[in-house]
């Protein structure tokens, strides 16, 4: 006989029994959402070595009956992959690539749900087995360059590296791939014309995708250069007064060129030598002349001027892309083209600008103004400066020697 109090709790557990089982049932029957999959421990083009981790995890609306593993269409053996009976669960295995050979290879893992519609997914990968030691050398065990002048320095790898940068006196420089395939690096440092001539270092530290990491060293013997004194070298105060009226001051020049050197492209826009950006009737100042103003008392020139007939073209000296077209105290009207990996040249007071805009990608020998005397001048020239990581260096090294 039922108790009259209990009667409706059995009856209620009945219901809820009877309903959960239905769900289940229902839901045995008409699941047919696909299994996650979520791979750890390697990704799609990475790079390994060794023993590696890997971990598949997973988070479903019904439990996962099998998992298969596939190594290159090889099964892979891996403990608890079958009647997992979980719906949350993270399977660790290992891959040993110490047999496998170095390039790529292929991960493959398919996942089944032990639903009735036994609904299946997979994920493929690529990664890339590296287990070779890392070698890497400098092409040269000594550079020679004079003060002003730009060190061209490359280094050989056994294989791509993912970091690679050489530190010279304070600062530290990129080295970038001379081609899209090739395992050398090269690296532009410039030399300022104040440096001391002596003995110095470049220190390269490199990386590669492993994390295999190795250290090299050249050295650099700074040659003295015997930079001209220029003597009589005076602007009219009248002029420089106008200049004032229609001119922005040059340390917003210098901002700039500051600024852009920061989204210089990582790869030169630049092939084969530097070309004069105008014909030579004459050069009036070389790079590194002394020069002594009233406004700026001793100074280096670290550009070259040179002279021909006024208004005539100025060329883009090699390809690259405008960064800055504006008229300046001092410049006068300015033109600056980043080629790449952080050299820019500049072009100084031209009489007025081509039809280019900034961000113009230009070829080499494009025209960009006519020769001018703005800003501070004392006639038509044009002032060349090339620089690298910003600093000042002899472009006509540039129109010598190809970088
Ligand atoms: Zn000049």
């Amino acid at each position: 006989m039922f108790d009259r109090l209990k009667f409706p709790v059995f009856f209620g557990f009945v219901l809820f029994i009877t309903g959960f089982l239905g769900l289940k049932v229902f839901s045995y029957f008409t699941h047919s959402e696909l299994p996650d999959i979520m791979l750890t421990g390697i990704k799609k083009d990475g790079y390994v070595a060794g023993e590696v981790s890997v971990a598949i995890n997973s988070n479903n609306g019904y439990k996962i009956d099998l998992i298969s593993v596939f190594l290159d269409g090889d099964h892979v053996d891996v403990d608890g992959s079958r009647n997992i009976g979980k719906k949350v669960f993270n399977l660790p295995f290992k891959i040993d690539t110490v047999d496998l050979s170095d390039g790529k290879h292929t991960l493959n893992v398919a996942i089944i749900d032990s639903s009735r519609n036994k609904n299946r997914n997979e994920e493929t990968i690529e990664f890339i087995v590296d287990n070779s030691d890392l070698k890497a050398a400098f092409l040269n065990q000594e550079y020679k360059v004079a003060q002003g002048h730009t060190i061209h320095a490359k280094v050989q790898t056994n294989k791509r590296v993912e970091k690679l940068d050489v530190q010279f006196l304070e600062k530290k420089y990129k080295f970038y791939p001379e081609s899209e395939y090739a395992n050398i690096y090269e690296c532009f440092i410039p030399v300022d014309c104040d440096l001391n001539a002596g003995e110095y270092l470049l220190n390269a530290r490199l990386k590669d995708f492993v994390g295999n990491e190795m250290s090299l060293a050249s050295r650099v013997d700074i040659q003295e250069y015997n930079f001209p004194r220029q003597k009589g070298f005076i602007v009219d105060r009248e002029k420089l007064e106008e200049e004032k009226e229609v001119s922005m001051s040059n340390k917003i020049l210098e901002d700039a060129i500051e600024k852009w050197l920061q989204d210089s492209p990582n790869k030169k826009l630049w092939s084969g030598r530097f070309e004069m950006p105008i014909d030579v009737k004459r050069v009036t100042t070389y790079f590194g002349e002394v020069r002594t103003t009233p406004e700026k008392g001793h100074y280096l020139h670290k550009a070259v001027d040179i002279l021909n007939s006024p208004k005539s073209v100025v060329w883009a000296s090699q390809a690259g892309r405008i960064i800055i077209k504006d008229r300046f105290l001092l410049t006068g009207n300015t033109i600056v083209i980043d080629h790449g990996v952080g050299v820019f040249t500049i072009y100084c007071h031209l009489e007025d600008f081509a039809d280019v805009e900034i961000g113009d990608m230009l070829k080499k020998g494009n025209k960009i103004g006519r020769l001018g005397m703005t800003g501070y001048a004392n006639g038509y020239h044009l002032h060349w400066e090339l620089r690298v990581n910003n600093v000042a260096v002899n472009p006509f090294q540039w129109v010598q020697k190809t970088f």
